[in-house]
């Protein structure tokens, strides 16, 4: 996917302490009957029924989740602690691939968002999830400003300095380091370049709405 750079020279980087992962796609809950609460009905969907305490909301401090909902974005839940790592709802030349959206993300209620990188296919959805839930933004310096001069409210954010240790979440230590990529570079030695030949798959199988190809050009 193409990307734009809010900031191509950092990312966050989370070294985790933690020693088990179950990693699980958003699916819908086993239950006909989703939980009339939407943090609660969110979680179980993420989460799975059997980790998310059905009155309280609160998930299984025992446990290491992690679900993804597209490119590098998880649902994240540590030792009871729910957060997101990246924020951008996989759509624009297609939609609804990925079956959920920011308003669903929002409804988990998580803490944190951690920005992995600036590009719109890590951040986009960013302030708008951090808006509806009051979440706390967690990213550079550069990253917490420009989402913050994107949304229309105030927002909670928690800028990193570069390559010092200073956020615990969870059980696991935050840290920002200086990262390039997709730089452009011509090819070295035997080395052939690298082609990819675009799938439409997605596309065909789930035709973008003009809202999404808006949204996209936005960022693009
Ligand atoms: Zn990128």
């Amino acid at each position: 996917m193409s990307s734009y750079a809010i900031s191509r020279r950092t990312f966050v980087a989370a070294a985790a302490a933690a020693a088990v992962a179950v990693v699980t796609p958003a699916r819908p809950v086993a239950s006909a009957e989703p939980n009339a609460n939407p943090t609660i009905a969110a979680r179980q969907r993420f989460f799975g029924a059997e980790h998310v305490d059905p009155r309280t909301g609160g998930v299984d401090p025992d446990k290491v989740i992690l679900s993804w909902f597209g490119v590098t974005s998880f649902a994240t839940a540590i030792a009871g602690d729910v957060f997101l790592l990246d924020a951008w709802v996989p759509r624009g030349e297609f939609s609804n691939r990925v079956p959920t959206s920011p308003t669903e993300l929002a409804a988990l209620a998580p803490s944190h968002i951690f920005i992995g990188h600036g590009h719109f296919d890590h951040a986009a959805d960013a302030t708008e999830i951090a808006s509806l839930s009051g979440a706390t933004i967690v990213g550079t310096e550069e990253h917490c400003r420009e989402l913050d001069e994107q949304a229309a409210t105030d927002l909670r954010t928690h800028p990193l300095s570069l390559d010092r240790t200073e956020f615990t979440l969870g059980g696991v230590t935050v840290r920002a380091v200086r990262h390039l990529h997709s730089g452009l570079r011509a090819p070295r030695g035997e080395q052939a370049p690298l082609v990819l030949a675009p799938d439409f798959t997605p596309t065909v199988e789930h035709p973008p709405t003009l809202q999404d190809l808006q949204h996209l050009a936005d960022h693009a």
